[in-house]
């Protein structure tokens, strides 16, 4: 299943991320979804908390994230949003960002010194 793996990667990357910082507790993670990465979010963040049950650091985190819409360029000098025909010359423009799922920021508890 496609929302597996994506959610398994954030887990996986959060939890990395969460071990660099010497974090005692992680209390939110925050993820971009690309429109056009063709993922369902909240598919997402159900698996995301079924693979976090039994880890103790990564456990009680909750997923929040944000669908950025995507970007497309047109060697005709086109920028925007349409996906399929440009609007100023009738091309296929590239889709330029729109298909990525990232980490973006998360919250988390550090040990005092
Ligand atoms: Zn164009």
């Amino acid at each position: 299943m496609h929302e597996f793996g994506i959610a398994y990667d954030i887990y996986a990357t959060a939890r990395k991320a969460a071990l660099e910082r010497n974090a005692r507790d992680v209390r939110e993670v925050h993820v971009e979804f690309g429109e056009m990465a063709m993922v369902n979010p909240e598919q997402v963040a159900f698996l995301y908390d079924t693979l976090i049950e039994d880890d103790a650091l990564m456990r009680g985190s909750r997923l929040t994230w944000s669908v950025i819409p995507p970007l497309t360029r047109c060697t005709c000098g086109y920028e925007g949003s349409e996906r399929f025909v440009c609007p100023r010359c009738g091309k296929f423009p590239e889709l330029v960002r729109g298909r990525e799922v990232m980490v973006t920021h998360m919250e988390i508890e550090v040990d005092d010194e």
